[in-house]
């Protein structure tokens, strides 16, 4: 059996990160580690076309440990150009992500890809949120003129939340920068008309254009100010730089962010109509890095078309995909040109498409078969639907995804959108399937039907999740559950994990469902289960 020496996925993935330099030798030779195989390799039983598995079917055999988790790296892929530190993604649910989720899965290294079940402004403004939250240099600060009032400063903080404005000659960019307003300009005047020129501080620190970001934040930390503008020789101002962006950075060193402006990384998700086209053309003007093609079944005319217009239109978008549960479906959309592929039909915790429609596929049967030919293309599975525990998502990633998308698992988080209320004396808040009666009465149903059909069959239900507290803790504990989990089974990466899943060093085993019954709590009158 080959060694495991390489930190090169199986798919390619480099795995960067700096965990995996200091990374401590096994005692035993890599023929020790493997001599005695036990179990079966996740083929002999995945890959069977007779019976379908889902995650709860099975379990993985330990490994050999000889590093601490803190030598286990989480970094993977969504797509073919995009990496995350964590692996998890949220799901394009108008109960799960808007903006304020898919800003912080963004922070602790994630993503979250904004539903499309609101109008085209609405989703707009959501990407744009999540793209301005954090920046490297910021190359399109609002500004405004001396002219401008008070008024108008306070519509861009009430709009984007900010209020370091740089004022130039003519409200605009590659004008003369005349001055800056601030919280501190404006907070104890109370005629709002007044004119900025009034107010604005003019004694101004900036940089020159062609400074590079460390020059920029030093200078930031050591005149103590809140913003740097940039400007060019001729005073004209040509970008900004905050000072609270340090401090993000310093936060969430992890957080995944696209190459060119040091931005968050941002998701959302279209439908296959040709009308869904405006929409994206209103998503990449705010800049979009992943586009997810939301489909019950992926495999459609729509879908080849829509996925051939963007790769041609927008070249520089990754798209995703989906849904998809075979291999034939999986190649018909890498051939149409999906940078990364969403899998499951049947499996989310709200939906009802196998009882309704007869068509699916179970979850684990379906991540491992097409998984393993998308690995063929070096293009990126995420396993979409069905997880409820962190054991759950080391299983998705052991079926050969890349990513693990969550709707039930995120919905009841201080960040998905909703407010809680009160049942019984729990604290719910609603979590709905995209095609529960419900959504599609506020627009959905185009995923699931054909808008001309009079009669709907609904494809989810309704309902309710319990408050999960915040994804600022749930999402570490996520990550450290995964850790765990990778340690026990002896491997240290994604791309290790899936080289001994590929090659059968990794061992699984199916359980009956008393072994099932067994694997998780028993036997107690009552006990109390506390996740973080
Ligand atoms: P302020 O002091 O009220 O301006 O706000 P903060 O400094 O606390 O927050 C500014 C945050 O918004 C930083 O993370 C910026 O990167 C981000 N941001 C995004 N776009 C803009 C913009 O056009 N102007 C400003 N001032 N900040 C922006
Ligand atoms: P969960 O994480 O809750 O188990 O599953 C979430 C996934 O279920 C979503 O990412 C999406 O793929 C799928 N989904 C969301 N709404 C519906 C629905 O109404 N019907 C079906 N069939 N699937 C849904």
């Amino acid at each position: 059996m080959a060694p495991t020496t390489a930190h090169m996925g199986a798919n390619g993935a480099h795995v960067a990160d700096d965990t995996m330099k200091k990374q401590p030798k096994p005692e035993f030779s890599p023929e020790d580690l493997f001599k005695y195989q036990d179990g079966a390799a996740a083929a002999d039983f995945l890959d069977s076309g007779i019976l379908g598995y889902t995650y709860s079917d099975f379990v993985m055999l330990p490994g050999h440990i000889y590093f601490g988790v803190e030598n286990v790296s989480t970094t993977s892929r969504i797509s073919r150009n995009i990496s995350l530190s964590l692996p998890l993604v949220s799901s394009p649910m108008d109960t799960v992500t808007e903006s304020e989720m898919a800003i912080n899965m963004a922070l602790q290294g994630g993503i979250g890809i904004i539903h499309y079940n609101n109008s085209i402004r609405e989703q707009k403004r959501e990407v744009d949120r999540v793209k301005r939250y954090e920046n490297g240099f910021i190359t399109d600060p609002k500004t405004l003129s001396p002219k401008h009032t008070i008024r108008d400063a306070l519509e861009i903080k009430n709009r984007y939340g900010f209020m370091g404005i740089p004022i130039t000659e003519s409200g605009g960019m590659n004008s003369k920068l005349v001055g800056i307003v601030t919280n501190r300009d404006v907070e104890f005047i109370r005629d709002k008309d007044t004119p900025l020129s009034d107010i604005m501080t003019t004694e101004l620190q900036t940089a020159t254009e062609g400074c590079s970001l460390e020059l920029a934040y030093t200078v930031l930390k050591e005149c103590k100010k809140g913003k740097l503008p940039i400007v060019n020789n001729a005073g004209e101002l040509v970008g900004l730089v905050a000072r609270t962006d340090i401090l993000k950075n310093r936060d969430f060193p992890e957080s995944s962010k696209d190459k060119a402006r040091k931005r968050l990384l941002s998701g959302a998700s279209i439908g296959t109509r040709p009308e869904d086209r405006e929409r994206l053309a209103a998503l990449v003007e705010v800049g979009l890095d992943v586009l997810v093609l939301d489909s019950s079944q992926g495999d459609s005319v729509f879908q080849l078309d829509m996925i051939r217009y963007v790769k041609e239109k927008y070249p520089h978008l990754e798209v995703v995909a989906g849904n998809v549960v075979t291999q034939n479906q999986a190649y018909h959309l890498i051939k149409a040109g999906a940078d990364g592929l969403r899998i499951g039909m049947g499996s989310g915790s709200i939906c009802t498409t196998q009882e309704v429609m007869a068509c699916g596929r179970a979850q684990a049967t379906a991540v491992y078969r097409v998984s393993k030919l998308a690995k063929e293309f070096n293009v990126p599975c995420i396993a979409d639907g069905g997880v409820s525990s962190s054991g759950h998502i080391i299983k998705g990633l052991a079926c050969g995804a890349s990513c693990v998308m969550m709707g039930s698992m995120l919905a009841g988080t201080e960040e998905s959108p909703g407010e809680y209320f009160y049942k019984d004396g729990v604290r719910l808040k609603k979590y709905r399937g995209m095609g529960s009666v419900d959504a599609m009465k506020k627009g959905s149903s185009v995923r699931y039907f054909s808008e001309d059909d009079r009669i709907r069959v609904a494809q989810g239900v309704s309902g309710a999740v319990a408050d999960k507290g915040s994804v600022k803790r749930f999402l570490p504990y996520l990550r450290m559950g995964v850790k765990h989990g990778f340690q026990d089974l002896g491997v240290r990466s994604i791309p290790e994990l899936h080289e001994q899943v590929y090659d059968g060093r990794l061992r699984f085993q199916v359980r009956t469902p008393a072994a099932q019954l067994e694997g998780n709590v028993h036997s107690l009158f009552t006990y109390e289960k506390s996740t973080h």
